[in-house]
């Protein structure tokens, strides 16, 4: 396959600035990841910071309801709470390898940028991060949350004032800045490399999953199930298996309020290909090739394309994409909560969503992996409002 091509998908669509920082980018990471020091001081961060590895547990009401045998890879445990800690800890070791001293981020619902936010303070680095001023409303809490971490947040104010404009801000400010800035991408998205160098930080979620299978039951599972937005817990967990013909891997896209609506993320599902942040993949766009406002209950779900390789996975038919709505995920949300006592990340419960719609398709002899890419603690007011238990400011309606 060509470079940074997944398929016809991928590649590096950048104006000639960026395709400096992103040579640089490319040359620094093909030896760190060849350099036994660099891989084994990522490991000591994940060991020693993140609290890696994480459980691979065994959700063992679950998989009476169902039928079939459910793990649960708890991503949830990690430090802050999410898998995205893994690849941030990972491009930030390797910034400190390049000599820069700044690193900047975009942000949607907050989530990445905290993530970096956490990684700049971890390493003594500077962090500056774009956050569309709409989504600075929305999620203020997560803004305090950063500059208490000792980042700067900057208010994005073009467009539509969300994520895609705040991606098109960093990518601005890193053309401007290359020499003592990193810029860190939180999926499986963007030009070449970024979208094989954070699946390869990712991949740690599959690995850990494939060991800890083979030693406990002596097998592969027959599927694996992941959330996706732009898709790095998914890329992640999937990764390790790709060529296990025999495990499925299936993924649930955001549909938000249905896909007979145009309130949904749901990219592969609904969208059609294109060239946008430096990739070619797949979008929710109009006719003339916009790029589509999106919408998800899940802040983290509502990026309006998918990674690359996602995109050629699904064409080639080795992993299955499925839509899942607010509703479902929310249900999903209550249910494992109750049943096994743990309250997911509103993301994750769309992938919890979707494997309790598929049940059919599994029976007694069968392994399921669900990877539970967060924590459900920053969703339970918004879900509890969702059900009008929760007056907005957090207050109970009983009285
Ligand atoms: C950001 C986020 C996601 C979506 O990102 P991917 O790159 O698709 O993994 C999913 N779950 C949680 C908990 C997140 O924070």
């Amino acid at each position: 396959m060509k470079k940074g091509r997944y398929g016809s998908y991928g590649g590096q669509y950048a104006s000639e600035t960026l395709m400096f920082a992103l040579n640089e980018l490319e040359t620094a990471y093909r030896t760190a990841q060849n350099d036994p020091l660099f891989i084994e001081e990522y490991k000591r961060f994940l060991r020693e910071y993140a609290g890696r590895p994480s459980l691979l547990y065994h959700a063992e009401r679950m998989s009476k309801d169902l039928g079939f045998t459910v793990l649960l890879k708890r991503e949830d445990l990690n430090h802050t709470g999410a898998h995205k800690i893994n690849n941030v800890l990972g491009q930030a070791l390797l910034a400190v390898r390049m000599g820069k001293k700044r690193l900047i981020a975009e942000t949607g619902a907050g989530q990445h940028g905290v993530a970096t936010a956490t990684a700049a303070a971890y390493l003594g680095l500077s962090c500056d991060v774009y956050m569309g001023l709409e989504d600075m409303r929305r999620q203020s809490l997560n803004v305090y949350r950063m500059e208490l971490l000792g980042a700067q947040v900057h208010a994005v104010t073009d467009g539509t004032a969300t994520l895609k404009d705040a991606t098109s801000e960093a990518l601005r400010e890193w053309s401007r800045r290359v020499s003592d800035t990193f810029y860190v991408i939180g999926s499986v998205v963007g030009p070449h490399p970024y979208p094989e160098i954070v699946r390869d930080f990712q991949r740690v979620i599959g690995d850990e999953i494939r060991n800890e299978t083979l030693d406990r039951y002596h097998r592969l599972p027959t599927a694996l199930v992941a959330c996706v937005g732009g898709g790095s817990n998914a890329m992640g967990t999937f990764y390790p298996f790709i060529a296990d013909q025999e495990v499925r891997l299936i993924a649930s896209e955001a549909a938000g309020r249905g896909m007979d609506t145009s309130t949904h993320a749901a990219s592969i599902s609904g969208g059609s290909v294109g060239v946008f942040h430096g990739m070619k993949s797949i979008f929710l766009q109009d006719d003339e090739g916009q790029i589509a406002p999106v919408y998800s209950i899940s802040a983290g779900l509502d990026y309006p394309g998918i990674g690359p390789e996602h995109a050629y996975l699904n064409e080639i038919g080795r992993a299955e994409y499925f839509p899942v709505t607010d509703d479902e995920a929310v249900d999903a949300f209550e249910y494992l909560s109750r049943i096994e006592g743990i309250i997911p990340a509103i993301e994750s419960s769309h992938a919890v969503a979707l494997l309790i719609k598929l049940k059919e398709q599994f029976g007694t002899d069968d392994l399921v992996v669900i990877t539970i890419s967060g924590r459900g603690d920053k969703d339970v007011e918004a879900i509890g409002q969702y059900r009008g238990r929760l007056k907005a400011g957090g207050t109970s309606n009983e009285a």
